[in-house]
């Protein structure tokens, strides 16, 4: 295994089950040179905080596996919507995205992915965005060391984020600049609309995101192909190549150098094939 030689830096979405310590083993054990994880359970609001026996047996498999802060993408819990359009639930979503800032901190970790949020029809997209990128700010204030990553969507219900411009005006509107980055979700992209299933596509799609957003706000990419047609706007992952999308964007991927050295993280539904996948991305490098 030549771990650290590859300038791409593939990985799935592991289980933590049994605690965090436990996720980068599971990485390991894929073939995988990044990973993502769960640092508590992503149904629930509540978590135990990690004890410290669990951080430093986190820390050390990291190490002992050559999985550098970078490399590692964790994703924040699905009930967070920090972009809530009333008061409590906000209050609610703010407290516990900040909770998960800190596990990030406790475990060495430097950024943490989350979906920007909902506007539930209650209150303009506009607005909705206004609202995520202050509750970044107030979460930044409070924090260290840890970028906030947002994840592209795919406009699913009232979810914002579908758009590049989104992402950008989130951008915009976060104070501290070099904390906040974004994550781009194939699957996602293709349900939002855009066109990633052919060459050309990918060409056009990724210039725009480097007008747009720029790459120097790619903090990781999620690899997944589609269950549903290209602007279906609706998220549902499927296995690298059995989808809509087909492999045209994850050889794209793989053989430009804009997406090296970030975590390239599949969140594919069968987990018995990762290891086989992770492969089958390599081999895809010219
Ligand atoms: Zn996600
Ligand atoms: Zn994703």
């Amino acid at each position: 295994m030549f771990n650290g030689l590859w300038k791409k830096k593939v990985g799935a979405h592991v289980s933590a089950s049994g605690g965090v310590e436990n996720a980068p083993e599971n990485a390991f054990e894929i073939g995988a040179t990044a990973f993502a994880l769960f640092t508590k359970n992503q149904r629930q609001w509540r978590a135990k905080p990690l004890t410290e026996e669990s951080i430093l047996a986190f820390r050390k498999k990291c190490k002992k596996y050559n999985f550098e802060p970078h490399l590692i993408l964790p994703h924040d819990s699905y009930l967070i919507n920090l972009g809530h359009p009333e008061k409590a639930a906000l209050q609610k979503s703010r407290d516990a995205f900040f909770d998960e800032m800190q596990r990030c901190e406790q475990l060495g970790l430097d950024r943490l992915n989350f979906h920007p949020g909902s506007h539930l029809r209650k209150i303009s997209e506009e607005q909705c965005l206004k609202i995520i990128a202050e509750s970044i700010n107030i979460t930044l204030e409070k924090t260290k060391g840890v970028t906030a990553v947002i994840e592209n969507t795919a406009g699913q219900g009232s979810n914002v984020g579908y758009s590049f411009y989104h992402l950008k005006k989130i951008i915009d509107l976060v104070d501290d600049k070099s904390r906040v980055g974004v994550c781009i979700d194939t699957c996602h992209a293709f349900s939002a609309g855009y066109e990633i299933d052919t060459a050309d596509g990918c060409e056009k799609v990724f210039d725009e995101f480097s007008e747009i957003v720029g790459f120097e706000y790619l903090k990781g990419m999620h690899l997944n192909d589609s269950k549903k047609e290209r602007g279906s706007k609706v998220d549902r992952h499927e296995s690298l190549g059995k989808g809509t999308i087909g492999s045209k964007v994850f050889e794209y991927i793989m053989n430009d150098d804009r997406f090296n050295g970030i975590p390239l993280i599949l969140e594919t539904p069968n987990d018995q094939i990762w290891a086989d996948e992770i492969q089958l991305l390599k081999n895809m490098q010219k």
